[in-house]
């Protein structure tokens, strides 16, 4: 499969890891948008949000419980964060493998663009 973010699960691009376990991976995004910006990925290949199917439920509950612990360990979990999925065209998905944006060190505004 032709899956950028597979071929890091699998190694063939090695990716900046901040954080890996059986079940995901965490890793720093090559274009920042915060002076903390990191993509926590399922191992398991999910195109989009719109497939997750009710056997993934632990894992997209895994997703945003290892963005929290990342928050905290990587010290701004009290100041606070940003978390975004983006779910195809209109969303910004431009990577077709399910990944959370954990983005911390700034301020964030609301409404996103
Ligand atoms: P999205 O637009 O939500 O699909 O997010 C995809 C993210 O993947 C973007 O923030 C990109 O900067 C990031 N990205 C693309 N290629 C790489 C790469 N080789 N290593 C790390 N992050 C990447
Ligand atoms: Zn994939």
């Amino acid at each position: 499969m032709d899956c950028l973010f597979c071929k890091m699960v699998n190694r063939d691009i090695e990716p900046d890891i901040v954080y890996e376990d059986d079940h995901v991976l965490a890793f720093n995004d090559i274009n920042p948008q915060a002076p903390t910006h990191v993509l926590i990925i399922p191992k398991k290949h999910i195109a989009t949000l719109n497939d997750i199917e009710a056997g993934d439920l632990a894992l997209v509950g895994r997703l945003q419980y290892t963005a929290a612990h990342l928050a905290r360990d990587l010290g701004f979990a009290e100041d606070g964060y940003r978390v975004v999925m983006n779910c195809n065209d209109h969303g910004g998905q431009s990577v077709y493998h399910v990944h959370m944006h954990l983005m911390g060190g700034r301020r964030f505004t609301w409404p996103a663009g």
